[in-house]
């Protein structure tokens, strides 16, 4: 029986696992096809694969782990630079890819498996260890260049069955899936989950608000999805009443990595009934906390430490804060078996992001409230401004300016100020282009919500905010220009 998979394994074998547009595969299938993959790859330490939104991608990522090797999954739309960045730093000895797909340049002269669905070969017998490596996965890249995160087959397992408690997520449950899947999200979560569940995936492609009404209304009963999804959603919702049955029919609404602004976990729960739950985590330590699908869901906040997380804040000398006061910002520390075991080929970045006792070190900021539930404030690297002696988080000052009607889109950050340190400074996209509301109006708009000290000193009005794949406001490049 394997590890990671006793349901593709030993299962329920006539049951559709996986679905992409009109191609699926049931798990007998995907057990068949993934033993051909292993039989090519064993022996081989790491293999990269190529992952498409395409039932190949998941075979491939299945076959590898099953023969007990690790898989780098490759963004089939990063650019040669950035493949040939994560091919020269993971070496993998073989490339899958599916049989039609060309591949770039950057991959040329490397040996290539075609992973074939229709294929068929037997499961080898699941001989690796559970801190053996399962994935190197390369981390959003939104602070500074991609790191590759080497996470052993414990954490994949850690996570998933603690997310299985937090969500009472079962092999009944049938998943909406519009997300990539070379991140842990659109990956770990998204793919592997159900899979490990004995449940089913049912992929987008491309994610459309009609795609989330259609599979929702037609037997799906859950849905995963980044901010910018739901955002979407919520823009659609007053329109679009087969959406509304959707949402509203559905088991569980989860949206992760990055903050779901507080004006868009609204709308929803007012044109729907239902609440979006939120989950907090990172390509280095899987999941660390989760609002409970039997629990209070309040906006904004991303819930609790997942069993068998241990999460600490503490001060800027280390000191854990102990107070559950809802306003001490601290930053987030965890250990737990959901960790990855370090960067590959970086040993300085890996020693410095761990305490001596064990902890990682997230860079994520956060207060907790009386009940314990962790409300993140931002980054520290980019989300903490300091200004006229304050330490101000950008996510609320996103989330008032959000609630602004003239405002689409937000982000905040600080600039270097000669008189307050740093100002505050605000990007929006309008609601309508041709009159973006003006500075003095956001500031007292900010104002009146939030204390004076944290409005905008500045407004600046864009087309469109910097984001990566994963719908993520890349501030590094606001910062920049
Ligand atoms: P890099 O580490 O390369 O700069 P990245 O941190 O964006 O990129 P990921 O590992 O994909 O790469 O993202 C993890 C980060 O995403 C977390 O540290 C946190 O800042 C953010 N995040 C994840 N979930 C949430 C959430 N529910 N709310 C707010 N932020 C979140
Ligand atoms: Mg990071």
């Amino acid at each position: 029986m394997s590890f990671l998979f006793p349901a593709v394994t030993d299962g329920p074998g006539e049951r559709v696992a996986l679905r992409f547009g009109d191609r699926s595969l049931t798990y007998a299938q995907l057990a068949a096809a993934a033993g051909a993959v292993a039989a090519r790859v064993r022996g081989h330490e790491r293999v990269a694969v190529w992952a498409a939104p395409a039932p190949e991608t998941a075979v491939g990522v299945v076959g590898t782990l099953l023969a007990g090797a690790a898989a780098v999954p490759l963004n089939p739309r990063s650019g040669e630079k950035e493949l040939g960045h994560i091919l020269g730093d993971s070496a993998p000895s073989l490339v899958l890819a599916a049989a039609g797909d060309a591949l770039p340049a950057a991959l040329a002269g490397r040996e290539r498996v075609d992973v074939d669905v229709r294929a068929s070969g037997p499961v080898p017998e699941d001989h690796a260890d559970d801190g053996d490596p399962a994935l190197i996965v390369y981390t959003s890249g939104t602070t500074g260049p991609p790191k590759g995160a080497v996470i052993p087959r414990r954490a994949v397992a850690a996570t998933l069955d603690a997310l299985a408690g937090a969500w009472q997520w079962t092999g009944e449950d049938v998943l909406v899936h519009g997300l990539p899947l070379f991140h842990v999200h659109g990956l770990v979560l998204g793919v592997l989950g159900p899979l490990r569940r004995g449940g089913a995936v049912r992929h987008l492609g491309r994610f459309t608000t009609e795609g989330v009404a259609r599979e929702l209304n037609g037997g799906a009963t859950m849905l995963f999805g980044v901010p910018t999804m739901y955002h979407r959603i919520a823009e659609a919702l007053p329109g679009d009443p087969e959406l509304v049955k959707a949402l509203a029919g559905a088991r569980l609404l989860v949206s992760g990595s990055a903050a779901l602004p507080v004006h868009d976990h609204e709308r929803i729960a007012a044109a729907t009934g239902r609440r979006v739950i939120e989950r907090y985590g990172m390509t280095e330590t899987l999941m660390n906390t989760s609002v409970r699908v039997d629990g209070e869901v309040r906006a904004g906040s991303v819930g609790l430490p997942l069993p068998g997380v241990e999460l600490r804040l503490v001060d800027e000398d280390g000191t854990e804060i102990t107070a559950y006061d809802g306003e001490t910002v601290g930053e987030i520390q965890v250990r737990g078996p959901n960790l990855f075991t370090g960067y590959l080929n970086r040993p300085d970045a890996t020693a410095a992001a761990f305490t001596a006792d064990g902890f990682f070190r997230t860079g994520d900021m956060a207060v907790r409230d009386g009940d314990g539930q962790i409300r993140l404030v931002g980054r520290k690297a980019t989300d903490l401004i300091k200004s006229g002696g304050y330490k101000i988080g950008a996510g609320e000052i996103e989330n008032a300016l959000l609630e602004h009607p003239g405002v689409r889109e937000a982000a905040v950050t600080g600039e270097p100020d000669p008189d307050l340190g740093e100002r505050i400074v605000a990007w929006i996209v309008p609601a309508n282009p041709q009159s973006p509301p003006g500075t003095e109006e956001l500031a007292g708009h900010v104002a009146r919500r939030l204390a004076p000290h944290k409005r905008p000193r500045v407004v600046r009005v864009l087309d469109a905010l910097p984001r990566n794949d994963m719908g993520k406001i890349m501030k590094r490049a606001l910062r920049h220009g």
